[in-house]
C-alpha cells in the first residue's frame, strides 16, 4: 500500500500517514459520487443546508483534533490554525447567501415567461493547497455542496491529515459519497481535471499548475475556478500615517511565515518619507519570535525544503544585483527562514517578479508614484494591492491591475464579495452572488 506520509515543517517530526489513492480508483470514486448527487440535487435547498450546518458544527466539535493537526502538519501557530478552524462556523449563514443567490429568476411580459434557473454542475473536484488547508477546501465546498453538487476534495500532499480529519468531520453528516476525499498529488489532481465524470474543477495553488490546469480541463471543456497566486505591493505614499503603514506592512509580509497569497510580497515608499519608514519598519519586525509554540507573535517554518531553497535563492539573487539587509531577525533552526527586511530592491531581482511564499519583507523607494504603479502592474500577477496615504491614495489605488485593493488597510471585502485575481492571479472566482453561481449551470427556460 501507497502512503503519503506528513512530517512536521518545524521540528521533521513524523506525524502520520494516509493510503495515498490509486490512480485506478479514481473513475470508481467520481462514478460513486455522480450516483450520490442525484438523491443530494433532490433535496430542496432547506435541506441540504440544515445538512451542512450539522457538518458543519461536526468540524468545531472536532475542533481540537484538527487544529492541532493544522498546526503540526503545517506549522502555523496553534492560535491561528483554531482560527482557521473556528471559520467553518459561518458556513449556515454563506449557505444561506448561496441559497438567496441561486434562487430561480422569472421574467414576464406580453405572455411570456421565462426562468432563469441555476441548476447543479454534478461533480465538483475541489483542489486545493497546503497554506490554509482548512479553509481554502471549505470556502469552495460550501457553495459546491450548497448548490447541489457533491464533491471530491483533493487536498494538498503538504497536508493529507488534516484534510482527512476535516473530511471525516463533515462526512459524520453528510450522506454517503456526497463528500469524498482524493489522497495524493499532481497525479490525482490530474485525474479528476481529465475526468469525463467530473464537471468542475475548483481550484486554488500557483499560477503554474492552475495554467497546466487549465489546458488539461479542456479536454472535457469542464468548468473551473482558478484561485492563483500574487505579488501583491504596498505603496506608501507621503501623505500616509508612516506608523500604522509600517505596522501593516510588517504583518502583512510575515502572516504564516509570508506563506498567504496576499502577502505583501514588495513596498514602495516616497522617498520623503523613507528613512522615518524604515526605522518603524525595524521597530515593528522586532516584535517577532520564531516558534510555533510561543505565546508571542510568531514566525513559523517554511512548509519544506524546496520552498526554502526558492526563498534563499532569491534572497541570493537579489543580493547579487545591488539589494541590502537593513534588518535580520535571529538565526533560526534549518526549517525556518530568518525573517529580514532587503531593501533597494528592483525589477530585474526575481524577488520582484516571482513569488516569494516567505518572510521577507522587500522595500523599494520611489521619486514619481508612477514607477511604483508600473512596477507593480508589470509582473504579471493581479491578486491584491494595497495604498497607504490620503490625498491620491484611491487615484493610486485604481491603477493597480489587481482583483482587490485596500486603502489604509488590507485588501479583501468585508461581506459577501468576491475573492478574485486579476490577470495570472486568477480565473472565475468564488464568493459574492455572481461567485456562488460559478458553481450552477444557468438554465434558462421559456413558457410562451
Ligand atoms: P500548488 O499549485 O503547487 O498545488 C495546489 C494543489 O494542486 C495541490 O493539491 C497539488 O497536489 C495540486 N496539483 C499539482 N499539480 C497538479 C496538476 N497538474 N493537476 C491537478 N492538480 C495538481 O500550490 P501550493 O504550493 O499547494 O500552494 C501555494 C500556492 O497557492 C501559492 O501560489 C499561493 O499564492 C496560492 N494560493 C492562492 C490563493 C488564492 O485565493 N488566490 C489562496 C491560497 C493559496
Amino acid at each position: 500500500m501507497e502512503t503519503l506520509k506528513s512530517y512536521n515543517p518545524a521540528s521533521g517530526e513524523y506525524i502520520g500517514e494516509v493510503r495515498k489513492t490509486k490512480l485506478s480508483e479514481i473513475e470508481s470514486i467520481v462514478q460513486k459520487s455522480q450516483e450520490a448527487q442525484i438523491n443530494w440535487a433532490d433535496l430542496t435547498i432547506d435541506d441540504r443546508i440544515k445538512i451542512i450546518d450539522k457538518a458543519s458544527k461536526k468540524v468545531i466539535k472536532n475542533k481540537d483534533k484538527i487544529s492541532g493537526l493544522l498546526h503540526r502538519e503545517m506549522g502555523k501557530s496553534l492560535r491561528s490554525a483554531e482560527s482557521e478552524v473556528l471559520s467553518c462556523s459561518y458556513s449556515i449563514h454563506t449557505a444561506q447567501l448561496v441559497k438567496n443567490a441561486i434562487a430561480p429568476q422569472v421574467r414576464s411580459g406580453h405572455g411570456i415567461e421565462t426562468i432563469v434557473n441555476y441548476t447543479p454542475l454534478g461533480v465538483c473536484a475541489i483542489i486545493s493547497p497546503w497554506n490554509y488547508p482548512v479553509s481554502m477546501a471549505h470556502w469552495m465546498i460550501i457553495p459546491a455542496l450548497t448548490a447541489g453538487n457533491s464533491v471530491i476534495l483533493k487536498p494538498s500532499e503538504e497536508t493529507p491529515l488534516v484534510a482527512q480529519a476535516y473530511v471525516d468531520a463533515l462526512n459524520e453528516e453528510l450522506p454517503p459519497n456526497v463528500l469524498q476525499i482524493v489522497q495524493g498529488g499532481d497525479e490525482q489532481g490530474n485525474e479528476l481535471v481529465v475526468s469525463d465524470g467530473v464537471d468542475f474543477i475548483g481550484f486554488t495553488g500557483s499560477r503554474e499548475v492552475g495554467k497546466k490546469i487549465m489546458s488539461n480541463a479542456a479536454g472535457t471543456l469542464k468548468r473551473v475556478i482558478l484561485e492563483l497566486g500574487g505579488k501583491d505591493s504596498l505603496i506608501v505614499l507621503k501623505d500616509a500615517d508612516i506608523e500604522q503603514a509600517a505596522r501593516f506592512a510588517i504583518a502583512n509580509s510575515l502572516e504564516n511565515a509570508g506563506q498567504m497569497c496576499i502577502s505583501t510580497e514588495r513596498i514602495f515608499v516616497d522617498a520623503t518619507i523613507a528613512d522615518d519608514f524604515k526605522r518603524q519598519l525595524i521597530n515593528y519586525i522586532q516584535h517577532y519570535n520564531r516558534g510555533a509554540n510561543s505565546d508571542q507573535p510568531v514566525i513559523g517554518p517554511v512548509i519544506n525544503a524546496n520552498q526554502r531553497k526558492r526563498i534563499l535563492n532569491q534572497i541570493q539573487d537579489a543580493l547579487s544585483k545591488g539589494a541590502n539587509i537593513i534588518y535580520r531577525g535571529a538565526v533560526y533552526p534549518e526549517q525556518y527562514i530568518s525573517p529580514m527586511i532587503l531593501d533597494n530592491i528592483t525589477d530585474e531581482m526575481q524577488i520582484a517578479k516571482e513569488e516569494t511564499f516567505g518572510p521577507i519583507v522587500c522595500l523599494s523607494t520611489f521619486d514619481n508614484v508612477e514607477d511604483a504603479i508600473n512596477s507593480t502592474n508589470s509582473t504579471g500577477f493581479g491578486l491584491g494591492g494595497v495604498v497607504y496615504g490620503h490625498k491620491d491614495a484611491e487615484k493610486v489605488a485604481l491603477q493597480l491591475q489587481v482583483g482587490m485593493i485596500g486603502i489604509n488597510g488590507g485588501a479583501g471585502g468585508i461581506g459577501d464579495t468576491p475573492w478574485v485575481g486579476a490577470k495570472q492571479s486568477g480565473y472565475g472566482y468564488h464568493g459574492s452572488p455572481d461567485g456562488h453561481r460559478q458553481f450552477t449551470q444557468v438554465q434558462v427556460i421559456t413558457k410562451r
